[in-house]
């Protein structure tokens, strides 16, 4: 289980708020009010417990043998993540030109999701390897 500073992370992220349009609501609410205390341990540890369960489930569907995912938003996302929804992200490397995916959360308030770009599903939507490549955007962290 990989543990993130948190408490480093919000410092960050509140800066970066101040100027990237659509932060999230908790971000907003701290860079016009000031951090409650409270509210602040809560988003650290909810995005640690998303963090962990995040991990488990790569690790799972990496153990499994898939290869190829997409990042997810559902139409949530803040002004920080928004880039990467609909991203493919190959998490084994074996899939030429597809980045791997970020670390989940991107920011601490963001809840998105890799679900898995199956066979299936990437024959029934003509999807193929070159649409993958192009689609990709790399994660680059923000600092
Ligand atoms: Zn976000």
């Amino acid at each position: 289980m990989t543990v993130r500073d948190w408490d480093a992370e919000i410092d960050a992220w509140t800066e970066r708020f101040r100027h990237i349009p659509d932060p999230p609501p908790v971000f907003a609410a701290a860079i016009r009010d000031g951090w409650d205390p409270d509210e602040r341990r809560a988003l650290a540890e909810d995005a640690q417990a998303y963090a962990t369960q995040h991990e488990g489930w790569v690790a799972q569907i990496t153990a499994a043998g898939w290869d190829l995912v997409r990042l997810d938003t559902r139409g949530d996302e803040c002004g920080a993540c928004a880039r990467y929804s609909g991203s493919p992200y190959s998490l084994t490397g074996e899939t030429p030109g597809v980045p791997p995916p970020p670390p989940l959360p991107i920011c601490p308030a963001c809840r998105h999701t890799l679900n898995l770009l199956t066979p299936f599903f990437m024959q029934s939507t003509g999807m193929d390897a070159g649409d993958l490549v192009r689609d990709a955007v790399p994660y680059e962290p923000v600092d």
